[in-house]
């Protein structure tokens, strides 16, 4: 009984939480539409190797694959099905260098296990999702970047007192996204923890507040994200415990779109884009731009 009033509790704080972050009350630190780049839209673009690209062209418009639920990566504003997040302007960027405007982005959100179904049966041109590049991916899709590198990392209610660390996790249960990294590490690594998926992480997050689960893991980005929404109830605990490398995922044959990305991105990279891209968005879960790393542009296979 006191667990479930403890429970209703946090759930009531959340929503409360939530509903400060609406109109009319202290705003929750979000992205700055008006310190994002206008991104130049390249003019007589041509790209005719590209099946993608001249699929696209034909349509009018790219067809891009991302995350809705991920604070100051990817998040759909429910109220107008407004896209941002440093991931949204990832895409964004690409897109001005493709020759489309990015305006006419038509974005599909695509949870971690289906980005490579998508990708492969062209629901999508690319996807730009916290999307880590691994050998393994890569004999389904190619990969462009990367553009940021991330790292594993844990997130537990403010008040826990008994997880430090991937160590402390054994008996405790610990919940990541179907078809991603984290969850595997967890389970090929930390055996004794008690893995449970669900598509998305936000629906980790609603499991942790409500103490069906110990903690959350995945990316330090997206846990930091959450964290900083709701300080209150959340913390990021431990040092990352990974390199996810984030890539732009594109369809495997199709290497002229994949190198034509590679170029953008270090265009990007070298003009500024990407830092006034991050200080306005990711920047925002409090920590500085890093130096982008390098893009590895690897041969055709
Ligand atoms: N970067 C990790 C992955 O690609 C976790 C984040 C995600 O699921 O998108 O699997």
């Amino acid at each position: 009984m006191r667990r479930l009033a403890a429970a209703l509790a946090l759930i009531a704080v959340a929503l409360l939480a939530a509903a400060c972050g609406k109109e009319g009350s202290p705003p929750v630190k979000g992205p700055k539409p008006e310190q994002l780049p206008a991104y130049q839209v390249a003019t007589g673009f041509q790209l005719p190797d590209s099946p993608t690209w001249s699929a696209a062209r034909r349509r009018g418009h790219l067809v891009v694959g991302v995350k809705e639920d991920q604070p100051y990566l990817g998040e759909k504003d429910p109220a107008t099905g407004t896209y941002s997040g440093f991931d949204i302007e990832i895409a964004k960027m690409m897109s001005a260098s493709l020759g489309f405007d990015p305006k006419t982005i038509e974005f599909r959100t695509i949870a971690s296990a289906n980005r490579e179904t998508a990708l492969q049966n062209g629901q999508i041109d690319y996807y730009v999702g916290t999307y880590t590049i691994n050998d393994l991916r890569k004999k389904q899709v190619g990969f462009a970047g990367p553009y940021y590198i991330a790292g594993q990392s844990l997130l537990v209610r403010a008040d826990e007192k008994d997880i430090d660390g991937p160590e402390d996790l054994a008996g405790k249960r610990v919940c990541s996204a179907a078809g991603s990294t984290p969850l595997q590490r967890i389970q090929r690594d930390y055996p004794k923890a008690i893995p449970v998926a669900y598509d998305t992480y936000s629906i980790c997050v609603d499991n942790l507040i409500s103490l069906q689960v110990d903690a959350v893991t995945t990316d330090d980005t997206i846990l930091m994200g959450y964290a900083a929404k709701a300080p209150d109830e959340l913390k990021v605990v431990g040092r990352p415990f990974s390199k996810e490398p984030y890539g732009i995922g594109v369809p495997r044959g199709d290497t002229a779109l994949r190198l034509a990305l590679d170029d953008a991105l270090t265009a990007h990279e070298k003009n500024g884009d990407w830092k006034k891209a991050y200080d306005a968005t990711l920047g925002l879960s409090g920590v500085p731009a890093p130096q982008p790393p390098p893009v590895d542009r690897y041969p055709a296979s």
